[in-house]
């Protein structure tokens, strides 16, 4: 067996290893799988998205814009492979608020130790204290105020600031090493979300074609603002137009989450960070809380972080990540993600593979009767009255499937924001669409063709629902579109078919 050196860990050559066999669980929750050494390769990958993963996340806190362009060819050839389109979302480092290195590389910190940051300091860390990549700390901060670094290990309590150094007493102590990550209690640190550095990746971004593009540490909505204008003007002359997504992950973003949602065209609810700022219990009603006002703002969702933790170094998930899983899909979140789980662990095949027999279990067991109103709001918009319609329609009727010709992918969207155990196959002219698409609930994207009549496009969708057994004949199912058709926001027809 061969065995590959990542970050300083041997892991087994994954071609020397059993794979199972790739098989598609029909679900409604997606899968977001980060990529990284074990699994930028063509073969691993193209069998990633065949076992299901719908959205690939480039972390852009590793890698040049060199690999990342690269590896986005690699994408777009194992989709091609895998015969599923998949979206492609770049996930940016935003500020590193980090402390310095250290002589010996690390230290252990004991408790009640006096230890300093000193944002001014220009010999290495020691067991006094360390320097400081994130120089406004000194001014962020004050008596009284506790700091958790890495990832909330080890809590420092800050007793008085002076200059440039902030002196703090050990709360809790343990290993501290190189340019670990620095949080503050109920959040508060002023770092702006983009760096000099996001910037430039954001034009990285738009010209691998990334679908989305995730905004680390946004405080409010003017964050987002920002990021989308970037994004146009990286974009200026393209037509291309990624999804916004805000990773929520700042104590202090909590109370704009209305304003973010209005700008953005989805949330990630980044449990990490954001459980270092809030404290690991506020973590499951936030998460909840989120979900329920992306869904009903008619914007994505993304539950993120630890899902399948175990999984970096296990075969099985423990039973706790599975309840984890299934209760996001519980939530009514969009998709589910996978973070080190894909990008160093041991078995990123079968992480997907269990994770998307989780969501298709938790996806039976979900109760849908009491959500049989679909149209809960003042509707002034034509092609959303529709949409809505359509919901209502089929979901009376007992219809097998819904189908939405879709333009820009709006009328699947807003179908998608409403529990209904129908699934909704969304046909669209547009390559873009149809990728941004992966990421949405119950929503299987499809590419028609562009130079199709509207029946010869119909007929196309309904010989694909009788070729993969979603319909039968006597079955009922629901089409929207629009007439003329490929209008932007033109949908104004709903028909009703009975397969002969
Ligand atoms: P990260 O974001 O993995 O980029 O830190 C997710 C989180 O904080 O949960
Ligand atoms: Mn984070």
């Amino acid at each position: 067996r061969q065995w590959a050196r990542i970050g300083g860990l041997l892991f087994p050559n994954l071609r020397s290893l059993p794979m199972p066999p790739a098989m598609y669980i029909r679900r409604a929750t997606k899968i977001v799988a980060t990529l990284g050494p074990v699994s930028s390769d063509l073969e691993v990958l193209t069998r990633m998205i065949s076992t299901g993963v719908n959205v690939v996340r480039f972390n852009f806190s590793h890698g040049s814009a060199q690999d990342h362009l690269a590896r986005a060819e690699v994408v777009r050839e194992a989709s091609r492979r895998a015969g599923r389109e998949v979206a492609i979302m770049a996930d940016l480092q935003g500020p590193k608020i980090r402390v310095g290195k250290f002589a010996q590389g690390k230290v252990q910190l004991q408790e009640g130790a006096s230890f300093t940051l000193d944002a001014a300091r220009s010999t290495l860390g020691d067991q006094g204290g360390v320097g400081l990549d994130y120089k406004e700390l000194p001014r962020d901060v004050r008596a009284g105020d506790v700091l958790l670094l890495n990832d909330g290990l080890i809590v420092l309590r800050v007793q008085r600031v002076l200059g440039e150094a902030v002196h703090t007493e050990v709360v809790v102590g343990g290993e501290l090493s190189d340019n670990k990550g620095i949080n503050k209690q109920g959040g508060g640190l002023t770092a702006p979300a983009l760096t000099a550095k996001d910037m430039k990746d954001i034009e990285t971004a738009i010209q691998l074609g990334a679908d989305y593009v995730a905004v680390s540490f946004p405080k409010n909505a003017t964050d987002m603002e920002m990021a989308r204008q970037l994004c146009t003007v990286a974009a200026a002359g393209t037509g291309h137009r990624p999804g916004l997504i805000a990773k929520m992950e700042r104590a202090e973003a909590i109370p704009h989450l209305e304003d973010i949602l209005r700008v953005s065209d989805g949330i990630m609810v980044a449990r990490g960070d954001l459980a270092v700022e809030v404290g690991n219990a506020a973590v499951p009603a936030l998460q909840k809380k989120m979900i329920r006002m992306a869904r009903q703002m008619d914007k994505l969702v993304i539950t993120a972080t630890q899902m399948m933790e175990s999984m970096i170094t296990n075969a099985l998930p423990t039973r706790a990540e599975v309840s984890d899983v299934a209760n996001a899909v519980l939530d009514g979140t969009d998709a589910v993600m996978l973070s080190a789980e894909t990008a160093v662990g041991k078995y990123p095949l079968e992480t997907v593979r269990e994770m998307a027999h989780i969501c298709a279990a938790a996806e039976a067991a979900e109760d849908i009767g009491a959500d049989g109103n679909f149209a809960p709001r003042h509707l002034t918009r034509i092609d959303q009255s529709i949409a809505l319609g359509a919901l209502f329609t089929a979901h009376h009727l007992g219809a097998k499937a819904i189908v939405a010709m879709t333009d820009s992918g709006s009328t699947a969207l807003w179908m998608s924001r409403h529990r209904i155990h129908i699934p909704i196959y969304a046909l669209t002219p547009k390559i873009a669409t149809q990728r941004k698409m992966a990421l949405y609930r119950n929503v299987s994207p499809l590419l028609m063709d562009t130079s199709a009549e509207r029946d010869r496009a119909l007929q196309q969708a309904e010989n694909h629902l009788r070729e993969r057994g979603i319909v039968q004949p006597g079955d009922v199912y629901a089409i929207t579109c629009g007439e003329p058709m490929g209008q932007p926001g033109g949908t104004n027809m709903l028909q009703i078919c009975r397969v002969a």
